[in-house]
């Protein structure tokens, strides 16, 4: 049942390695650490802006370091504070929950069931970079695309961005549910569980960071906007 069409939403929940000076003892204990990939998502920020950009869709941005609370994890999940943060004032915790972690869940859910409401399904496209080596394991992909295979819907439309992208850039190494599984704890995953499959698609993107800042990275960002463009044309045909 393809779908004449999507409401696309954008997010970013890695952008930022920065902590706000009131837990200035958090960045100092993850000192260099917050400068890697452990900190932030390299590149998904740029990324996210030119796609917002491109199809005038709404995007989200975490403002802080995953260091400091982790929005792709539930809000009892163990890494939901990282080795830096865990040590916090239960106080401290419950505001950052409060203020920053639901403020940021909620205001995407809402918009999700704004343009939901408004004119058909979402298409939520969170954005994220992963380090080409992990624990000496090369990785072997240059982009994924996580989704939950039990939804048709997200099968069937990363089925077609994978042969868009291939089509776009023969030589891309693109990967479905690599390198990680989509229905792993995530705010994709959370979000399938607020909204039906006719009514939200919840979808990552992930990139290998080694094409961030490096020659081609520009190409890549536009071959992935050209892709995710050929995709809703198809849809809409
Ligand atoms: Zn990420």
């Amino acid at each position: 049942m393809p779908q004449a069409w999507y409401q696309l939403l954008f997010s970013c929940e890695h952008a930022s390695n920065r902590i706000p000076a009131k837990h200035r003892a958090v960045a100092e204990d993850a000192g260099r650490v917050l400068g890697t990939h452990r900190g932030h998502d390299p590149g998904t920020l740029e990324l996210g802006r030119r796609l917002a950009r491109k199809f005038r869709a709404p995007l989200f941005v975490g403002k802080w370091s995953r260091l400091l609370i982790e929005l792709n994890r539930s809000r009892h999940h163990p890494r939901l504070w990282s080795e830096f943060s865990r040590q916090l004032a239960g106080s401290e915790k419950q505001s950052l929950i409060d203020d920053y972690y639901l403020p940021y869940r909620d205001a995407v859910e809402s918009e999700i069931r704004r343009l939901e409401s408004s004119g058909g399904p979402v298409l939520h496209v969170s954005l994220h970079s992963f380090t080409p080596v992990l624990d000496g394991v090369v990785r072997n992909a240059d982009l994924g695309l996580l989704y939950d295979p039990a939804r048709a819907a997200e099968r069937d439309l990363c089925g077609r961005w994978q042969v868009a992208l291939r089509e776009l850039a023969p030589g891309l190494g693109v990967r479905r549910n690599y390198p990680y599984r989509g229905v792993a704890d995530g705010f994709t995953t959370h979000l399938r569980r607020r909204f039906t499959a006719n009514e939200y698609l919840g979808i990552e993107l992930e990139l290998n960071q080694r094409f961030v800042g490096a020659r081609g990275w520009r190409d890549l960002q536009r071959v992935i906007a050209d892709s995710l463009a050929r995709l809703l044309k198809h849809h809409a045909r």
